[in-house]
């Protein structure tokens, strides 16, 4: 047997620890860039309690609170432009998984000014200034990845950045998801347990990754319980904190595979969230999926006798209207059979149409 671990983000876990670790942040440097979304970072405490880690840290900090969803190389570069001219030794992001990926994104922007929007994927790899990142959405495990995923207008398109910024720090406090709306939640949650599954089915799955993956669908067992009734209870946002940070793990070492790699036009073109255009995908995904000794296995975990129940809780969850073409159909699957890279991930042969097929069974 043989494998690779590594995965060098400190992780703080539990209430209040932002207060409890902030020393931490001591030796990054005396002047941070926080990189946020507009609105619920105000909201949930989140900013509020790193302001005043800060403050009484005497780190100075100026705020950035412009990232959109699936955020996009023109707001990143805005806000690398604020953090050079304000001369900042290191970066936090704070919010979901957007926030986190822009942080990274414009760590790297600041790092090497000669990298813009136009020539960063043709960079090579770079170094970042440090990362702090604070989760408030239980899903993407951006607090522990090494990738940035960013629109990329010019290509219609969402992609990851290239380079890999592993955050220094992880502030996970379950406490900033306390209030996340529902459909957030669901939303999120299952981009979560897309993460275990598609770790687990990948051909660079491991030792490691499969303890992780194993782990969180632990956790899903009570977890999608907990959804479908909407008990949304401080212990499930506890749990589920949790299984996005164990799914964040498992992909750090072996990346995603065909749902991701199909979601992000869903995402691009219909607007369709992140973990939801991935969830939209996932039964036909594991429908497809050959070694149905790894399906049982993944199954029994989670309590389940067969995909066909794993299919109602994503039907009870996912309620999406859909308007694609065929044609639509057909140049997604074809863009995405262009995707060398996660198709390698897959690890049975993959042919155009039965990517087709996966976008077909599962959008109409
Ligand atoms: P998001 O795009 O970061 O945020 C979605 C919405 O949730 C925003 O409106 C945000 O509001 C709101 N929100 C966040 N935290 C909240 C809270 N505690 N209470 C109430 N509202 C809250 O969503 P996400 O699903 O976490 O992140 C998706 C992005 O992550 C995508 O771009 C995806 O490609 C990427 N991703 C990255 C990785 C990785 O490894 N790096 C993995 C998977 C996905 P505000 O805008 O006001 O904050
Ligand atoms: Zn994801």
């Amino acid at each position: 047997m043989e494998f690779n671990y590594y995965m060098p983000t400190k992780i703080y876990y539990g209430r209040g620890v932002i207060d409890q670790y902030k020393n931490d942040m001591e030796n990054l440097g005396g002047k941070a860039l926080i990189v946020t979304g507009k609105i619920s970072s105000k909201k949930n405490g989140s900013l509020m309690q790193m302001q005043s880690a800060l403050d009484s840290l005497n780190i100075k900090y100026i705020t950035f609170d412009e990232v959109e969803e699936n955020p996009s190389l023109e707001t990143i570069e805005k806000a690398a432009n604020v953090g050079k001219e304000e001369k900042v030794q290191f970066v936090i992001g704070i919010g979901g998984g957007s926030p986190l990926d822009a942080a990274k994104a414009i760590a790297v922007f600041i790092k090497n000014p000669h990298v813009n929007k136009e020539n960063i994927f043709f960079s090579k790899k770079l170094e970042s200034l440090p990362v702090v990142a604070v989760p408030t959405t239980s899903g993407t495990g951006s607090e522990v990845t090494p990738y940035s995923i960013v629109t990329v207008h010019k290509e219609k398109t969402k992609k990851n950045l290239g380079q890999l910024v592993y955050p220094v720090i992880a502030y996970m406090d379950p406490g900033f998801t306390d209030n996340l709306p529902y459909h957030i939640t669901v939303n999120t949650a299952i981009d979560a347990f897309t993460h275990l599954v598609e770790s687990y089915l990948n051909r660079d799955c491991n030792l490691m990754t499969e303890i992780y993956a194993m782990k969180g669908f632990e956790l899903f067992k009570s977890s999608f319980e907990n959804l479908v009734g909407k008990e949304l209870t401080c212990k499930f946002r506890e749990n589920i904190m949790l299984a996005s940070m164990y799914g964040g793990i498992a992909i750090s070492q072996s990346g995603t595979s065909l749902p991701h790699g199909m979601g992000y036009a869903l995402t691009y073109h219909k607007n369709i969230p992140h973990g939801l255009a991935n969830g939209l995908l996932t039964i036909e995904y594991l429908r497809c999926f050959k070694n149905q000794e790894k399906i049982i296995n993944m199954l029994n975990v989670l309590g389940m006798e067969n995909i066909d129940q794993l299919d109602r809780v994503f039907q009870s969850l996912i309620q999406v209207d859909i308007e694609i073409s065929s044609q639509e159909i057909k140049e997604y699957a074809s863009d995405f059979a262009n995707n060398k890279e996660k198709l390698r991930k897959h690890p049975e042969e993959v042919t155009l149409k039965n990517i087709e097929g996966i976008y077909k069974n599962s959008l109409y």
